[in-house]
């Protein structure tokens, strides 16, 4: 058998890969310590619940949060399913009126569309060419029947960073709950619920080197808010979430927010270094580029560049050694132009013409070096068949 070379991963936005420490720790819950931590009677139960109760207290410190304020999901779409329909449905009939962004990810959009076909109304605000709201058009849109503002942290196809603090202090003032999409966030920039008005956060795990098919919702205590159940069974997860819980996934969530919580630091220097150089050898050798969203408020290793002439999928059939993206891997089925995209105002051509880079952990110098050679390289080489 031929040794055939692993392309050079660059969509760490779509997943990451499974961090070896974390999955160290995950190894034995799929084997001796199989136990139902749900079960209260024995040995393996209680071996069972210890490693879910240790990984909900690291998901907590990672966010400043108690241990008690974290509902395990299976993911950051079922998070954002219970925040936004849960909490909706908690506070129908008395408000009927939820207020998010045009770039938030599809799973935040569908739930506010079904809640549409429930009877809520939704506003949907606009972001400016940096991706961002206005934080006065947010004011004017809440009513006194708004039960809740959903704005993502960190937009996962243009990396920009929302301003959550301001965003929060908005909400409070008018006490109503503000929940915030940080899957592609938590770990990356600190988030401390201490200093943040953030009710509702979700979490997902496969975003932060660990398992797939795993995250958490976190809820604020106080002020005391409570989504109502979506679906119903023995009761775990404090009623909200009923179904037996993971262990190995809910260690592994665990291991990883600790890790990202020790490193934070270590990653960032390491990303922003990466990003600044495959910017600078990109930028340098190339004309007509441009970096899609917010120059400043964004999070470097998320780069969505803007290639004039050059079709993401030709660059994409050049680039073969290269794991790249245009943006939203949960939109592939259907091949629309990125809402995102084309909320910052790019138009359809412009959209065609526009990849996602995504750096993290994992990424070498050695990397980058060869990714920045091979993408001028194949542009140029596009451009002169043009
Ligand atoms: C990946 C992602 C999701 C979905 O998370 P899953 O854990 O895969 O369900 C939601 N929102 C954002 C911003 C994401 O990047």
């Amino acid at each position: 058998m031929t040794k055939t070379k692993h392309p050079i991963y660059l969509d760490y936005q779509a997943t990451t890969p499974l961090d070896p420490r974390v999955l160290d720790t995950m190894m034995p819950y799929f084997t001796e310590k199989f136990g139902n931590p749900h079960a209260t009677n024995h040995r393996f139960g209680w071996e069972a619940e210890a490693g879910v109760q240790l990984a909900r207290e690291q998901v907590a410190n990672l966010i400043g949060a108690g241990s008690e304020e974290i509902i395990f999901t299976s993911g950051a779409t079922e998070s954002n399913n219970i925040a936004l329909k849960g909490l909706a449905y908690s506070l129908y009939p008395d408000k009927n009126h939820i207020i998010t962004a045009m770039t938030e990810h599809s799973c935040v959009l569908e739930s506010c569309k079904s809640l549409e076909r429930s009877g809520f109304k939704v506003t949907y605000l606009p972001v400016d060419a940096d991706g961002l709201i206005r934080l006065d058009e947010l004011t004017d849109a809440i009513t006194a029947k708004t039960a809740l503002v959903s704005i993502m942290t960190l937009n996962n196809e243009i990396g920009v960073l929302q301003d959550v603090k301001a965003i929060g202090e908005i909400c409070a003032a008018s006490q109503v709950a503000f929940h915030t999409d940080a899957a592609q966030a938590i770990g990356k920039i600190p988030l401390d619920m201490a200093n943040l008005n953030i009710d509702l956060m979700s979490i997902s795990s496969h975003k932060i080197y660990g398992p797939k098919g795993m995250g958490a919702l976190y809820i604020r205590n106080n002020p005391a808010i409570w989504p109502l159940a979506l679906f119903d069974g023995g009761g775990q997860e404090r009623g909200l979430r009923s179904g037996t819980l993971s262990p190995a996934l809910c260690v592994g969530l665990g291991t990883a927010c600790k890790i990202s919580g020790q490193d934070m630091g270590k990653d960032s220097d390491h990303i922003t270094m990466l990003s600044e150089k495959l910017t600078s050898l990109i930028m340098g050798k190339l004309t007509g580029v441009h970096l899609n969203g917010s120059k400043e408020k964004r999070y470097p290793g998320n780069l969505n560049f803007f290639f004039e002439g050059v079709k993401a999928d030709s660059l994409f059939r050049e680039l073969r050694n290269i794991a790249l993206s245009t943006g939203s891997a949960c939109a592939t089925e259907k091949p629309e132009p990125s809402h995102v995209l084309s909320a910052i105002g790019l138009n359809k051509k412009q959209i065609e013409c526009s990849i996602r880079i995504g750096i993290g952990r994992m990424t070498t110098i050695v990397e980058i070096d060869q990714a920045a050679d091979q993408i001028i390289t194949s542009i140029l080489k596009i451009r002169a068949s043009l």
